[in-house]
């Protein structure tokens, strides 16, 4: 089946879900056949390596992974999505044919490890989306999309995932939205897209949130899902099942026209 086309900026959000991390084959591909069913997702996501905060934790598949998101593509057409932190990383996401890669949290505070990655995107056409830092930091931020652009990436996105606030905020990460406000402002080509579930960490916060950054006209969400959210092996509270998330995408009322 032919992958299909997708737009950062298009006239419509872009939606990207998929589970927090592929665990096994048949929950990556199940997720994935369960959200393409939907029709509401343009872009399936996996975690295949997973910067975990502490030792001990489960830390991705690898590369196998990789093949299982291969096969989700091949049987839905749409395209997918993976983390990378560093060079080894994107070698193996462009083997496997991902079609999007972002930057996690905790690698966007690198600029040793962004500059490893956008050294290895040299010449590469592959849109690349930056996740907020960990901590409120709008230049370094800014700076890790600049070292991609550097190398002559063209497509670039960033990722408001929240910021570590060491549990002052209702939220697992705090939106401190006037942040990602003047990040827009500062970069009003780059297209923004909304992560609700980890700014959120609760499924039933996610609705709220989501509302939000479509309420900030932002270019789409990227929203965890798991066939079964309860026994994820990360990040298992703020996921919801593919009709769920279908549902909670449907109920989002954009600001941008939708075609
Ligand atoms: C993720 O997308 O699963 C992830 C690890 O996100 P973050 O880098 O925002 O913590
Ligand atoms: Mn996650």
């Amino acid at each position: 089946m032919e992958t299909r086309k997708f737009d950062l900026k298009g006239k419509r959000p872009l939606i990207i879900s998929g589970p927090c991390s592929a665990e096994t084959e048949e929950q990556t591909l199940e997720t994935c056949r369960r959200l393409a069913a939907t029709g509401a997702v343009d872009v399936l996501r996996a975690g295949i390596w997973k910067p975990r905060t502490k030792p001990g934790s489960f830390e991705g598949v690898g590369l196998p992974g990789l093949s299982w998101m291969a096969e989700a593509k091949k049987e839905t057409g749409l395209p997918i999505a993976t983390e990378v932190a560093n060079a080894k990383h994107v070698e193996g996401a462009l083997e496997f044919g991902v079609d999007l890669l972002w930057i996690g949290a905790r690698t966007t505070v690198n600029p040793f490890s962004v500059q490893d990655i956008a050294d290895a995107l040299r010449g590469v056409d592959v849109p690349v989306l930056v996740k907020n830092p960990m901590n409120p930091d709008l230049d370094l931020w800014m700076g890790a999309v600049q070292r991609l652009q550097k190398v002559g990436i063209e497509k670039v996105g960033l990722i408001h995932r929240g910021f570590s606030s060491f549990g002052l905020s209702k939220y697992r990460n705090n939106p401190m939205w006037p942040l990602a406000i003047e990040m827009k402002m500062r970069m009003p080509d780059v297209p923004m897209i909304g992560d609700p579930s980890h700014i959120t960490g609760k499924r039933e916060l996610l609705k709220e949130v989501a509302q939000e950054c479509a309420d900030l006209n932002y270019d789409g969400l990227i929203m965890e899902s798991h066939i079964c959210p309860d026994k994820a092996w990360s990040d298992a509270a703020q996921q919801v099942v593919p009709e769920e998330l279908a549902e909670l995408v449907r109920s989002i009322v954009w600001r941008k026209p939708q075609v």
